[in-house]
Order: C-alpha cells, then structure tokens, then sequence
C-alpha cells in the first residue's frame, strides 16, 4: 500500500546540524494533523517548533517574513520542492516527503496501466509525492514493452515526471505524441492542470478517469458591462504578480472600467462581499478560477482578462 513518508529520521539528522533554535512549520492542509508526530519526534532535539496555521497550498506559500515575529530562525516547509527561485536571505528546508510503497503494488499498478493502454503511447507525471513511485513504474513498463513509454522533460523548478497546478512545462515537447499522459496523485488540484490534454488520472481499484474539461461559464457579456472590477493580487511569495496587476489596472483604466487592486493572503466568497465589484480578475494561483461556483461574483484569470481584451477593444 502507497503511504506517504515524512522521512523523520532523515530531518532530524538536517535539523541536528542547524544553528537555529525554533523552527516555523509550514505543512499543506492534507498534513497539519501530523504537526505532533513531527514535534514529538524531534523532542530529543531540544529545539522548539511553531505550526503556521495559515494555508499552505504549495511552495508558493512561504511564510518568509514571518520568522521575526515568530521568533523562529528557520522555516521547515512540508510536501513541497522548492517553488520560488530568487535567493531568499531567510533559512528554509524544503521537505518533499515521498509515497513508499511495495513491490506489489508497482506490479499491480504496471499492470493496469498495460491492460488500459496497451501498444500505446504515454507518459506519467504526478506531484512530487510519486517521483519514486513513477520512477519504479517506468522502469517496470519499460522492462515489460507493452506500449511505449515516452520521457517527460526536467524543466526550470520541475523535476522530470512532476507537474504542478502552475505549472505542466515538462509535457510542452511530447504532448501532442501522445496516446496518454497518466496522472497520479491525490484530489484533483494538479490534475486539473491537464485540462485540454489527453490526460487519465490512476484511482487505485485500478481505474483511470479521464479529465473532466472545465466548461467555465462564458464571461464575455458580464466582462462588457462590468463597471468596478476587483484585481486580486496574492500576498504569497511565490503567486505575487503586483505588476501584472499595475498593467491589468491601466487596460481597465484605457476602457473606462474602474478598477482596486485587492491584495491578501486568501480570497473567497466573503472577503468580496459588500465591497460593490462586478467581477475579479484573478492574478494569483491558476487553480482558483477551478472554484468559480463557489463565488458569487464572476472570477476569471488575468490570461482570459487578456484574452477578452483583445477580443473587444
Ligand atoms: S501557484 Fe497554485 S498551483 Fe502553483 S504552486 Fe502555488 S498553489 Fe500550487
């Protein structure tokens, strides 16, 4: 059975060597309910440790300048590799964590993948979490030769088989070969990256959905009359595009739409209200237009901003 390994002993050998004293915890939403496991684990240390209980939806979301307030000298951030690429002058461990598994689960699943896609061509991708688990089964698929298997790219903060919800670059080449690209991972966050792609997500009773196409709702007639517009601009590290925002503000201004930048860690439904918009547009992470039913102003991207921009003026 796949099960996700926090590699305690391997950190604590990394934390063993730190000057710092008291570590802030960063986990994604899926581990925080480990955050006493990690704590206990350490306790021989003699170091102290701070849970961030902000949402941590990937290695965009580091906490950078929370380390004075927190006293904290370090920042120990879970389940991601990492994200941003600027030199940061704050100290920060990036722990991935990776799915263990058996033999036996890697013959089961080459199987599967063998009797739906035989003779075909695919490749697989995932979250970090899999690389091992991808990598054994590539090797398997390959020893066994029933449908071929084509390489994915590293590319820029990507390792080769990873995708995120940002970001599907290592696929640009080998896309369009493609029978299949098979995706592995829990939820559908970076699945739904895929979209206009042949792409399968593995379930393990050894099913494969295919991806669900986003029919979002056509936003072009409440764009054109939208007068007040609200610009999110996220105060995540690695999802802050201020100049984005600067430049989507004088389009808006060039048209005769009035325009606020809003700017905050997290935006939903009741962090717009009463604040008389008509829309937002979306400068943060892709993956939040994925929830426009759960808003009830109409949320598009900046890309689609562009788009209709182009479209009409
Ligand atoms: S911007 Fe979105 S998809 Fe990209 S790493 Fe951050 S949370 Fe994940």
């Amino acid at each position: 059975m796949l099960q996700l390994d926090l590699q305690l002993n391997e950190l604590k050998k990394v934390l063993q060597k730190q000057k710092a004293k008291r570590f802030l915890l960063e986990l994604p939403e899926g581990l925080k309910h480990r955050a006493f496991e990690i704590i206990n684990y350490m306790k021989d240390l003699k170091k102290d440790f701070v849970l961030s209980i902000d949402t941590t939806f990937g290695a965009c979301d580091i906490y950078e300048t929370e380390l004075q307030k927190t006293n904290c000298q370090a920042i120990i951030h879970f389940g991601h590799t990492k994200f941003v690429l600027q030199k940061l002058k704050q100290n920060i461990i990036y722990w991935p964590c990776y799915y263990t598994f058996d033999n036996s689960d890697i013959i089961k699943i080459t199987k599967d993948i063998e009797k739906h896609f035989a003779k075909k061509k695919i490749t697989l991708v995932g979250p970090i979490q899999y690389k091992f688990v991808i990598k054994e089964l590539i090797k398997e698929l390959n020893k066994n030769k029933k449908l071929q298997y084509v390489e994915n790219n590293k590319q820029g903060r990507l390792e080769v088989n990873q995708i995120l919800g940002c970001d599907c670059s290592s696929l640009d080449k080998i896309a369009n070969k493609l029978n299949a690209i098979i995706y592995f991972g829990d939820g559908n966050f970076h699945f739904n990256a895929l979209q206009d792609l042949k792409a399968y997500k593995y379930n393990l009773n050894g099913n494969f959905e295919e991806i669900a196409q986003h029919k979002k709702p056509k936003y072009d007639a409440l764009f054109l009359e939208a007068k007040t517009i609200g610009i999110y601009v996220s105060s995540k590290l690695g999802q802050n595009k201020i100049k984005i925002a600067e430049d989507v503000a004088q389009k808006l201004k060039s048209i005769k739409k009035n325009s606020i930048i809003l700017y905050g860690n997290e935006i939903n439904n009741d962090k717009l209200i009463g604040l008389g918009l008509n829309m937002i547009i979306n400068t943060a992470c892709p993956r939040i237009t994925d929830d426009y039913r759960n808003y009830s102003l109409p949320v598009i991207d900046y890309k689609e901003f562009l788009e209709l921009h182009k479209k009409y003026y």
